[in-house]
């Protein structure tokens, strides 16, 4: 994992989403990169939505005087901003890249849909087997699904997650010769592959200048004014029109290790996030008090 100059990355992105994920379950062919989805935000929101209304403690934090801090910044950043925000980044993260352990497109493929609703670190740690016996989309459609679902059974969704990584292999095969495709269209037509993969697969593998919006871009692109949208592809609008070209291939990686580690959902780590300064977000978190040491009586 790339190594932050000014901030310090916790261990691991939240591990609490793959628990919810098995819990959502899913269904065969299902695609399953959906947490970016237009859909899915709406969801998300609509049911904490429901959740918090329906706390007795909730309203009585309505009924105080203080208002709910504001989740995205009161406008979207100008071109100067932009670029001072990514620099910022970019000093953050120089070495950044993608967490998920890969050697070809076809495995970089693969371990992209495997993470979908799991954990990269949870996904590498099923990788090794899986590509060793399967390094290839023939050695894959070989495999089948029952041995490679039990190769990846400690990740999420891992049975329609095995459908689809052998059902895609079929595909490539047939009507690919065994490649990856290069274009957003034809990727988007394989089992489980949705528009954020195919996003991944074209910057990372075909140094194509996407951007893909997942739950860490989304929060933390509407968070900081870098550009604001009720919906994925709104906010993946934005950014392709407003990222300057030869920053769009690192800035994948900057926002999602950024949104993932430090501009974190619960509560953004804003003391000691490296673009502080150039973030627009009115409601940055202080830096926390010292806990007072416990006396003994
Ligand atoms: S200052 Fe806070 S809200 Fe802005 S990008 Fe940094 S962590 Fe996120």
């Amino acid at each position: 994992m790339a190594e932050p100059r000014t901030q310090t990355p916790a261990a691991s992105e939240n591990p609490g989403s793959a628990t919810r994920a098995r819990k959502a379950g899913g269904k065969a062919g299902q695609k399953t990169d959906k947490p970016g989805s237009s859909r899915a935000v709406a969801r998300t929101g609509a049911t904490s939505a429901r959740k918090t209304a329906t706390k007795p403690r909730a309203k009585a934090a309505a009924a105080a005087p203080t208002s709910t801090p504001p989740q995205t910044a009161p406008r979207d950043m100008s071109k100067a901003e932009v670029h001072q925000f990514l620099t910022d980044l970019s000093r953050a993260w120089p070495d950044a890249q993608t967490e998920l352990h890969y050697t070809t497109p076809f495995t970089l493929l693969v371990a992209v849909v495997l993470s979908a609703q799991a954990t990269d670190a949870s996904v590498n740690r099923v990788t090794p087997a899986l590509f060793a016996a399967a390094p290839t989309p023939q050695a894959m459609a070989a495999l089948g699904d029952e041995q490679v679902g039990q190769l990846i059974r400690t990740i999420g969704l891992w049975r329609n997650k095995a459908k689809n990584v052998v059902a895609l292999s079929h595909q490539l095969l047939a009507e690919h010769g065994g490649q990856i495709p290069h274009t957003r269209e034809e990727l988007e037509k394989l089992a489980g592959v949705g528009r954020k993969t195919a996003n991944v697969v074209l910057n990372v593998a075909f140094n194509q200048p996407t951007v893909p919006v997942d739950t860490h871009v989304f929060r933390l692109a509407n968070r900081s004014g870098l550009g604001r949208g009720r919906t994925v592809e709104a906010v993946e609008k934005k950014l392709e029109a407003r990222i300057p070209l030869p920053m769009v291939r690192d800035s994948h990686h900057w926002l999602i290790l950024q949104g993932r580690y430090v501009c974190k959902a619960r509560k953004p780590e804003c003391w000691r996030c490296a673009a502080q300064q150039s973030c627009l977000f009115p409601d940055k978190t202080p830096l926390p008090r010292p806990k007072a040491p416990r006396v003994a009586l």
